[in-house]
């Protein structure tokens, strides 16, 4: 049975294309396949849009974590703090500089509990990576004043956060530099894998365009060892075709979210998080606490709604993650997250018919 309210937008989303083949087509006789004109002309949008001095276009969002801790010289013997409950890029961007994860447990925002930073940071401590997990925002105000006073840079993780704000200031342009996924399952998204870094710092910029391309100063020259991270360019040609709707698309899924805060509000059984007035939250998860939250996974995916868990085991107890020396238990507030948070579909094509669905599938279940 195909389901009455489904989680992915994306046939939805690029149902109507045929702008973006005619933009391919005057790419193509171009012959400009890597950085070039799309590209450029895309970092110029996206900064205009986050409201920084620079954007530099990578291939992923992952890279572009990545890299502006490779820029800032971050490598084997330092530590970087980030937060428990995020998705792996993260904590795997942290590893690839040779680097050590520090992790510090959330709080009901979803993101790092700023009250816990200062008693992770050591004589290694280089730099802090806050992620505004679900498109909720960490509180930045108070992060910074930490980094100021321990000399710590912050590259913030951005990715589900494009156009959130807190004290009226942007994700994004809070630390040295801050990573964009453009990723299929992001609110601003393109055609695979892109990532976008912001930063405000010249030298960090010139930087990150050297290392994403080589090292290479020009044809000839190479200034330092960096890699190959470009941003595609079909993807920006993509992203030139959407940037432009990213605060409408914004605008939806807000909208769409205090619907729900509503009637889920009414609903014993759902906790909605606390829903801050400082905070700009751009809903890239519809994200709540669930009483009997398995029984009722199951419940809305027989009635046909594509509920989610994001995520049912937390980072520090998986597998992969031993190395970093983390016991179960550690970290009580992502570990209560994993058994309790459910998602719902917020993105800016579900209709008020499909969340009326939604909501008295939940209705259903705690009745
Ligand atoms: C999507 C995402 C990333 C980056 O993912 P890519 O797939 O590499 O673009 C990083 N952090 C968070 C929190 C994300 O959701």
């Amino acid at each position: 049975m195909p389901f009455k309210v489904r989680y992915s937008y994306l046939p939805e989303q690029f149902a109507d294309v045929d702008d973006v083949f005619d933009a391919l087509k005057r790419l193509v006789p171009t012959g400009d396949f890597t950085l070039g004109k799309p590209v450029a002309e895309f970092e110029e949008r996206f900064a205009d849009l986050i409201g920084t001095k620079h954007a530099i276009g990578v291939g992923s969002g992952t890279d572009a974590l990545k890299l502006p801790l490779k820029a800032l010289g971050i490598g084997f013997g330092d530590e970087v703090i980030t937060a428990a409950n995020t998705f792996i890029s993260t904590v795997g961007a942290i590893n690839e500089t040779g680097a050590r994860p520090i992790l510090v447990d959330c709080d009901d925002s979803f993101c790092m509990d700023v009250g816990q930073v200062e008693a992770a940071i050591t004589e290694h401590t280089k730099a802090i990576m806050p992620v505004h997990l679900t498109g909720d925002v960490t509180d930045m105000t108070a992060l910074m004043a930490i980094a100021e006073k321990h000399g710590l840079s912050v590259v913030e993780d951005a990715c589900q956060g494009i156009l959130s704000e807190t004290d009226g200031k942007r994700s994004g342009t809070w630390g040295v530099a801050a990573g964009f996924s453009l990723h299929p399952l992001k609110n601003l998204n393109v055609w695979g894998d892109a990532g976008v870094i912001v930063t405000d710092d010249d030298a960090i910029n010139e930087k990150l365009c050297l290392i994403r391309n080589h090292g290479l100063k020009n044809r000839d020259e190479i200034a330092f060892l960096g890699c190959n991270s470009r941003l595609d360019s079909v993807q920006a040609v993509v992203g030139n075709w959407l940037i432009g709707r990213t605060h409408d698309i914004t605008n939806r899924r807000i909208e769409n979210a205090a619907y729900y805060d509503e009637a889920f509000g009414g609903i014993s059984g759902i906790t909605v998080p606390r829903r801050r007035r400082n905070v700009k939250n751009v809903y890239h998860l519809y994200m709540v606490f669930a009483e009997n939250r398995d029984a009722l996974y199951g419940h809305s995916l027989e009635n046909g709604v594509e509920a989610k868990v994001h995520y049912p085991i937390p980072l520090y107890q998986q597998e992969g993650l031993k190395p970093l020396g983390y016991s179960p238990g550690d970290f009580p507030v992502t570990d209560r997250h994993a058994k309790t948070v459910i998602s719902f579909p917020v993105d800016q094509h579900i209709t008020r018919e499909q969340q009326e669905i939604v909501i008295d599938t939940v209705r259903s279940f705690y009745a």
